[in-house]
């Protein structure tokens, strides 16, 4: 396998990412035979726990692998539980790394790992830095007799400076190469097959630009309010916990210009190239023209009451954090020039959705224009969850008399690709990682690149009072303002409704 040995270490094992996507990844990926032969890992965090304790925890009585442990033979299932082993740091992440370091040594040579490291953070984000410093303490940040990989957890800063700070602190310690900034929409299949729509067809790449698309329109849906994370919610919001990362992620991938191979940097370079062509806004009447925030309020759905966001448990009560954003913007190169994007992302939506549309523009002299629907322009439509795929609509003649048109559908869904397994984004981020691969991963220029464009939305906000925060009710599609952001287009597609 192109895996080598490798002990993978995890700072926050105590907590809910490890038990709940970490692992099943790992699992998934034993059971599909795509660890090394020698592979361990090692839980760290406060809470003291011994290695049976973790074991049961994270593995043998996990509420997160229950259904799959099930069906499989005991002795296959303590064969995996007995490679992860458990090493508190005593009472902060601040103390001396010397135990752990003996430990990581004893495990390396007990289960023949060869000095291959990848420390995963998996804490607050405010113990990032503390942790590559005491690392590098211990002289676990140098690649001696193998390599040593740093893995980070999102939220990668809360603003640019933050953001700056927190790679000028790693660097510190690590240099760019070892350190994997983690975005998991970069795992979904249909985020990575944009890369592939695009740079392997012939069909689609000539029309990507502004002579042939009109628009492009990325929602991001999610149906449940804030639930438990109400606390980490209000300090963060939409635009922190979704567009910085996530939906600018999809746009730099829809945005970027052909790479000269599939080599990482290639592929990183021209994301960073595209995040810097946006056109950062900068006049308070640019701003107010082109955002829309918003906040859910207390609705009834269903006949079922339904709290608002500032009732939530954890969320200040006269919070101004936004359930809802939407951000109207231009890319400003040769490819894009003029062509409106249009991304919004909230929370209590009618449905859990996340695509991207391509709207091309009208044909310049339509002869069916009579004869047609109202809304004729042609959409690629790339569906990222759920039921990933992609839609080309495209009009067609009815049968009989005349010329009538109706929309048709083109489209493809991995679902139906029968038995093709689909990787989780955590199975395929995790591997890609420990074979060295980077593609898929943040670097550091890129995410400087994504806060230089959504610092000044953000600082203009918080002014608050001059800047409306609209409500709306749980389970329709946001605030009706925003339809103004989008109009002359006439409106945004609402899946399920067009
Ligand atoms: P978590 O359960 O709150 O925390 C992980 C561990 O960190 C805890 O088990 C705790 O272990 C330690 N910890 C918590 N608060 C601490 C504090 N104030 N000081 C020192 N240690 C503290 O977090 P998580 O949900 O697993 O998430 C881990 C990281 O992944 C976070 O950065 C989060 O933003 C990110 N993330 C999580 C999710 C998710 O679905 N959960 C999704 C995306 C990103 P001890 O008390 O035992 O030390």
């Amino acid at each position: 396998s192109k895996t080598d040995h490798q002990l993978l270490v995890i700072f926050g094992a105590s907590g809910d990412l490890t038990a709940r996507k970490l692992v099943p990844a790992l699992f998934n990926l034993y059971v599909a035979r795509q660890l090394p032969e020698n592979f361990a890992v090692l839980g760290v965090s406060r809470s003291p726990m011994s290695d049976e304790e973790f074991r049961d925890r994270v593995v043998e009585k996990s509420p997160y692998l229950e259904k799959r442990l099930d069906d499989l033979r005991e002795d296959y299932i303590k064969r995996f539980s007995s490679r992860f082993f458990y090493e508190d740091v005593g009472g902060s992440y601040e103390d001396s790394y010397g135990p752990l370091k003996e430990r990581i040594d004893r495990i390396n040579v007990q289960m023949g790992t060869r000095g291959n490291y990848i420390f995963y953070l998996s804490t607050p984000p405010v113990l990032y830095k503390t942790i590559a410093a005491k690392l590098a303490e211990q002289d676990l940040n140098k690649q001696v007799e193998g390599w040593r990989r740093l893995i980070v957890e999102k939220p990668f800063g809360y603003s640019l400076d933050s953001a700056k700070e927190l790679n000028q602190g790693l660097q510190q310690y690590f240099n760019e190469k070892q350190i994997y900034r983690i975005d998991h929409y970069l795992g979904k299949e249909t985020v990575q097959n944009l890369l592939v729509t695009r740079f392997s067809n012939s069909i689609f790449e000539p029309l990507w630009n502004r002579n042939y698309i009109h628009h492009v329109e990325i929602t991001n849906a999610e149906q449940v309010g804030v639930e438990k994370r109400g606390g980490y919610y209000d300090k963060s919001g939409a635009v922190r916990d979704m567009f910085q990362n996530h939906l600018l992620q999809i746009v730099s991938l829809v945005v970027m210009e052909p790479p000269i191979s599939n080599r990482p940097e290639d592929i990183r370079n021209e994301k960073v190239k595209a995040l810097k062509s946006l056109r950062v806004m900068k006049s308070e009447e640019e701003l107010h023209q082109n955002t829309i925030r918003g906040q859910y309020v207390a609705s009834e759905v269903d006949g079922v009451k339904v709290k608002g966001y500032r009732e939530e448990e954890g969320v200040d009560p006269i919070s101004t954090t936004e359930t809802y954003a939407a951000i109207k913007f231009y890319v400003d190169n040769w490819r894009w020039e003029g062509v409106p994007f249009y991304v919004r992302t909230a929370k209590r939506m009618p449905t859990k959705v996340t695509e991207v549309v391509i709207h091309f523009k009208t044909p310049h002299h339509q002869i069916f224009k009579d004869v047609g629907m109202d809304n004729k322009d042609n959409k690629l439509i790339i569906r990222i969850q759920p039921n990933e795929g992609m839609m080309i609509k495209f009009g067609v003649k009815v049968p009989g008399q005349g010329f009538k048109v109706e929309r048709a559908n083109l489209d493809f869904y991995y679902s139906s690709l029968a038995e093709t397994y689909v990787m989780q984004a955590y199975e395929r981020l995790l591997l890609d990682a420990m074979q060295g691969d980077a593609t898929l991963y943040a670097r550091a220029d890129e995410v400087e690149a994504a806060w230089e464009f959504v610092d000044p939305i953000l600082g203009y906000w918080k002014k608050g009072a001059n800047v409306r925060m609209y409500g709306y009710a749980a389970g329709v599609w946001g605030p009706e303002h925003a339809d103004e952001l989008i109009e002359g287009l006439g409106y945004w597609r609402n899946p399920g409704e067009h």
